[in-house]
């Protein structure tokens, strides 16, 4: 008899939490990314609609612009 070995979903744990909409980010889940910041967002790929992450940067351009 094989020896039971580790399911996925025990290896699932909370990698941290999106920075924008607070969500948790697991690790056994797509659709998030961290930036060079550390910085936790989720990111839709292949997808239309706008992310965490493509919101953050917008932000960021508009903070940008306004320093200007
Ligand atoms: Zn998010």
């Amino acid at each position: 008899m094989k020896k039971k070995t580790w399911s996925r979903s025990n290896l699932t744990f909370v990698c941290g939490y999106c920075i924008m909409c607070k969500r948790q980010l697991l690790s056994n889940e797509g659709g998030w990314i961290i930036n060079a910041e550390k910085k936790r967002f989720c990111e839709h790929y292949g997808e239309n609609t706008e992310s965490c992450f493509d919101k953050y940067i917008n932000i960021r351009r508009e903070n940008v612009r306004k320093e200007i």
